[in-house]
């Protein structure tokens, strides 16, 4: 017989102002949220039963009413370079009946310890070098499961995460709202308390939503994937860029800089005989040349699954980049971390089965990036 109780509020994802009004609501002081947020962010408490600072008959209520939920881990591969892949089960959607699954990462590098999170299940944008792009859209994560990949995680390793990029499954600025809620949470003083310069949304050019978070009193890294230097390539590699054509996600690029100060990383995979000639590189150098930005040249690691797409000449690649130096604009070529176990950006699937994409790496671009964080 199906089980038609409530499913108990997951605390998890929810804002410190949110908690309290909770609280509030059963007859609790406001100041406990703090002392449930210090447990759930900092001690790592995955009960309510563990918050021993709290009164018993208080836990006992909270037990009853709310829960602790992460996603669950039912996959990981380890790469050679310490890079380690989740597939991750999701605690769910109510309005979802089946479950679905994402996959996030985790590059430890020294003192560094970065997790790559994903923000939708699929993604719409289709990107032909993406397996992510592949399955289509199936739905946005929950403001909870943003932030249970990054606990979940944090529960494998002794040493605290410190950088967070949104560059795994699905196109960030198309579920600002959750996001954002997430990002704030990881933030915040009381939650995660990591600088917002340690946290990175990285978009395929969703011009609104460069101008929306312009707008927000949070200093967050933007990246922004731009894989061609005209309209008529772009189509092609990043469909959306027929909504929002170059000029337009340049306009708001600019926005984002006049108002935040900040720079903005251009990612650009250099696929071989597409994107990645002299030509292009010049038009490349021509459209960036008088913003305040970072190019990331990344190669594709040809996997032989990702619809021919090759790496170029090392020789190319250094031309290329060259080109861009000349241009005065800042180019790092990056390597990419965990294409053994495709857990680069643009090979994450859902589902159990193995990643079949390419090397598509937006992850690995934030690894060495001078002045996004520290
Ligand atoms: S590369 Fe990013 S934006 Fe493009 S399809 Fe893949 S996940 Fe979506």
């Amino acid at each position: 017989m199906p089980n038609n109780d409530p499913v108990p509020e997951n605390v998890i994802g929810m804002s410190l102002e949110e908690l309290q009004q909770k609280l509030l609501q059963m007859g609790e002081p406001g100041y406990r949220a703090r002392q449930i947020m210090h447990w759930l962010y900092k001690k790592r408490a995955l009960s309510f039963g563990e918050m021993t600072d709290l009164p018993q008959a208080l836990r006992r209520r909270l037990e009853e009413e709310m829960a602790v939920r992460l996603p669950e881990i039912r996959k990981v591969a380890l790469s050679q370079d310490g890079t380690r892949k989740y597939l991750l089960a999701l605690d769910g959607d109510p309005e979802q009946s089946s479950e679905h699954t994402i996959e996030a990462v985790a590059i430890p590098e020294g003192k560094r310890l970065t997790v790559c999170l994903s923000s939708q299940v699929g993604c719409a944008i289709g990107c032909p070098f993406c397996a992510t792009g592949q399955e289509g859209f199936l739905r946005h994560l929950l403001t909870a499961e943003i932030v249970g990949q990054m606990l979940v995680i944090q529960q494998e390793f002794a040493e605290p995460i410190t950088n967070v990029v949104m560059m795994g499954m699905g196109e960030p600025l198309a579920n600002y709202r959750n996001v954002m809620k997430a990002l704030r949470l990881m933030n915040h003083a009381d939650g995660m308390a990591l600088g917002a310069r340690r946290l990175t949304i990285s978009t395929a050019g969703l011009a609104p939503g460069i101008r929306q978070l312009a707008g927000e009193d949070l200093q967050l890294n933007l990246a922004v994937s731009l894989h061609a230097p005209n309209d008529e390539l772009r189509n092609r590699l990043v469909p959306v860029n027929r909504r929002y054509p170059l000029k337009q996600l340049l306009a708001a690029c600019r926005e984002y800089i006049e108002k935040t100060r900040r720079r903005i990383t251009f990612q650009y995979i250099l696929l071989r005989g597409v994107n990645d000639s002299v030509k292009y590189a010049h038009q490349l150098g021509q459209l960036l040349s008088d913003l305040l930005c970072h190019v990331n040249l990344i190669p594709v690691n040809p996997t032989g699954q990702n619809g021919g797409y090759l790496r170029p000449a090392e020789e190319d690649t250094g031309t290329f980049a060259r080109i861009l130096l000349q241009y005065g604009v800042k180019t790092t070529i990056r390597r990419e971390r965990g294409t053994d176990i495709r857990a680069a950006c643009g090979q994450l699937k859902q589902g159990s089965k193995e990643s079949s994409g390419p090397s598509y790496c937006r992850i690995s671009t934030f690894q060495a990036s001078e002045g996004m964080d520290d």
